[in-house]
C-alpha cells in the first residue's frame, strides 16, 4: 500500500484541517502554518503571504510550506504526490481555516493604531 497521508516529521499525520494558523506579523500580511502537535520540533511548516489594499480587498501573494516538510513528505510517498496534496491542503487553508473577516478587521485596526500613533 502507498503512503497518501500528509505527515509531519515530528510524527503525526495531518490532515487539510488540522493545521494551527498564527497570524501575528499582522502589518505585513503573514501567517504562519503550523503544526497542531504541541510538542512539534519544527512547529512552523508554513505560510501564507498577502497584502491588503486600499479599498481592504486582500491581494493573495504567496503561500508555501518549507522544505523540511516537503522532502519529508516526498520521500514517504513520491516529489509528484507530495506536491500535490500539499497544494491542495494550501487551498484548503486559504479558503477554509482563515477567517479572512477578522484578518482584514484586524488589519483596519492596526492601521488605525499606526495613525494614532504618528499624529500623537
Ligand atoms: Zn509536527
Amino acid at each position: 500500500m502507498s503512503e497518501n497521508k500528509i505527515q509531519c516529521p515530528c510524527g503525526v499525520y495531518i490532515k487539510d484541517d488540522q493545521y494551527k494558523l498564527l497570524y501575528l506579523k499582522k502589518d505585513i500580511g503573514e501567517i504562519d502554518i503550523l503544526c497542531y502537535n504541541d510538542l512539534c520540533y519544527l512547529k512552523e511548516l508554513g505560510y501564507l503571504k498577502f497584502h491588503i489594499d486600499e479599498s481592504q480587498k486582500i491581494n493573495f501573494n504567496k503561500g508555501r510550506f518549507y522544505s523540511p516538510f516537503v522532502t519529508w513528505n516526498a520521500t514517504r510517498m513520491s516529489e509528484e504526490k507530495a506536491s500535490d496534496e500539499l497544494k491542495r491542503h494550501l487551498i484548503f487553508i486559504t479558503e477554509n481555516l482563515i477567517d479572512w473577516q477578522k484578518v482584514i478587521e484586524d488589519y483596519k485596526a492596526n492601521i488605525n493604531k499606526k495613525r494614532e500613533k504618528e499624529t500623537s
